[in-house]
C-alpha cells in the first residue's frame, strides 16, 4: 500500500503531540464487538507509536466502544494436586516457582531450570502468566488494571502483598473479594498512599492507555528506588500483523489507542526514568489465537488444519531466525 505523509491540525501524537503521520491501516471496523463505525491507525513519524485516530470521513461519527469487563470469579488452579498426574503437575509447577526463588517444599530448582526450555510446560505451570515476577519476602506489588484480580490471587498465594486498580466496579469487587487484595478505582487514590512498591505490573493494559507517558511517569513516582516495572502488550511489529496488516486481531480498533514494537516501547521507558531494559516478544501465549482470528476477519472463514499447522511452523522459523516477532511484546524496566 503506499503511504503518504499527512499534516493536519485535527489529530496529533498521543504520545510525543507530533502532528506528522502516516496512515498504515484506513477503513478498520470493529470487527470483534461490531460496534458501528471505522477507525484509522496513524505511525506517528516522530516517536513512531501506533496511534487510533477518529474516523478521516467525518460523517462517520464512531459510537463508544464496548469495554472489556472481566465479571466472573478468577480461575486458578491450586497448588496442591490431586491423583499421580496432579501430584506430577503440582511437582512440576513447584520446580519452576523454586526457579523464581519462592521457598516452597518440594520441587527441584534445576528441573525447573531445565523446564526453561519447554516454554508451554512453563506458561501452564505459570498458571498462563506471562509476567512472572520472582520472590521477593514482603515485597508489595500493584497491578494496574487488574480485572477479576486472577494475577493478583496468584500473587498473593505466593507472599507478595498485593494492591491493584481497576475502573470496573464490578471486576474490581470480584478482584477485591477472591484475591483479598485493595483495589483502588484509579492511580490517584493509589498516589494518596503512605509507600511505594516494589514491582508494578501492567498485562494487556498499556494499549488501552491514551496518555501513557503519564501513566509511566505515574508508576515511577509509585515504585521504591530500584523497583520494576513488567509490561505486556501486543506487538505492532508481529509475524501476524505484518502478514494482516488492519484485519489483525491484535489492532481491535477501537478498544486499542496506541500500540508499540520492542523499541517505541522501550524509547518510552527510558524517557520515563527506567533503565535496564529487558524487552522481548513472545507467541507462546497469543500466536496461534491471533492467528486464527486474524485469518477470519480477513476471510471470513476458520482457517483449515492445514494452513494452521503450517502457520504454527513458519512462526516458530520466524522467530527462530529473531526475535521482534512474536505476538507479546515482554517488558521489563527498573526504576533509575
Ligand atoms: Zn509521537
Amino acid at each position: 500500500m503506499k503511504q503518504t505523509t499527512e499534516t493536519t491540525p485535527t489529530f496529533f501524537c498521543p504520545v510525543c503531540r507530533c502532528k506528522e503521520y502516516v496512515i498504515v491501516c484506513r477503513e478498520v471496523p470493529d470487527f470483534r464487538f461490531r460496534v458501528d463505525g471505522v477507525w484509522s491507525s496513524a505511525r506517528c513519524l516522530n516517536c513512531n507509536v501506533i496511534y487510533l485516530v477518529a474516523p478521516l470521513d467525518d460523517s462517520k461519527s464512531p459510537c463508544p466502544p464496548p469495554v472489556y469487563s472481566q465479571h466472573s470469579t478468577p480461575d486458578v488452579t491450586p497448588l496442591q494436586g490431586k491423583g499421580l498426574s496432579g501430584k506430577m503437575k503440582e511437582y512440576i509447577r513447584k520446580s519452576i516457582l523454586k526457579k523464581h526463588g519462592y521457598n516452597i517444599e518440594k520441587g527441584n530448582c534445576f528441573l525447573g531450570k531445565l523446564l526453561q526450555f519447554f516454554p508451554q510446560i512453563v506458561l501452564k505451570a505459570q498458571w498462563g502468566q506471562i509476567i512472572f515476577p520472582s520472590a521477593m519476602p514482603h515485597g508489595r506489588l500493584l497491578d494496574i488494571g487488574c480485572g477479576n484480580g486472577r494475577f493478583l490471587n496468584i500473587m498473593g498465594k505466593l507472599g507478595w502483598l498485593i494492591y491493584g486498580v481497576e475502573p470496573d466496579p464490578e471486576s474490581a469487587l470480584i478482584a477485591q473479594t477472591t484475591s483479598g487484595a485493595l483495589i483502588y478505582p484509579s492511580l490517584d487514590e493509589i498516589k494518596a498512599l503512605p509507600f511505594q512498591f516494589d514491582i508494578i505490573t501492567m498485562n494487556h493494559v498499556l494499549e488501552h492507555i491514551q496518555t501513557p507517558r503519564e501513566v509511566l511517569n505515574a508508576c515511577w513516582l509509585l515504585l521504591k528506588p530500584a523497583g520494576k516495572i513488567a509490561i505486556s502488550t501486543p506487538n505492532w511489529g508481529s509475524l501476524c500483523r505484518k502478514v494482516f496488516n488492519k484485519y489483525w486481531y491484535g489492532l481491535d480498533a477501537p478498544r486499542h489507542k496506541i500500540l508499540y514494537e520492542c523499541g517505541t516501547l522501550k524509547t518510552l521507558l527510558q524517557e520515563s526514568g527506567f533503565s535496564e531494559h529487558i524487552i522481548s516478544t513472545t507467541s507462546i501465549r497469543e500466536g496461534m489465537v491471533s492467528f486464527r482470528k486474524s485469518y477470519f476477519f480477513r476471510f471470513g472463514r476458520s482457517p483449515s488444519t492445514i494452513i494452521k499447522t503450517s502457520w504454527f511452523f513458519v512462526s516458530m522459523l520466524a522467530e527462530l531466525c529473531t526475535s521482534s516477532l512474536g505476538e507479546e511484546i515482554i517488558a521489563w524496566a527498573r526504576k533509575k
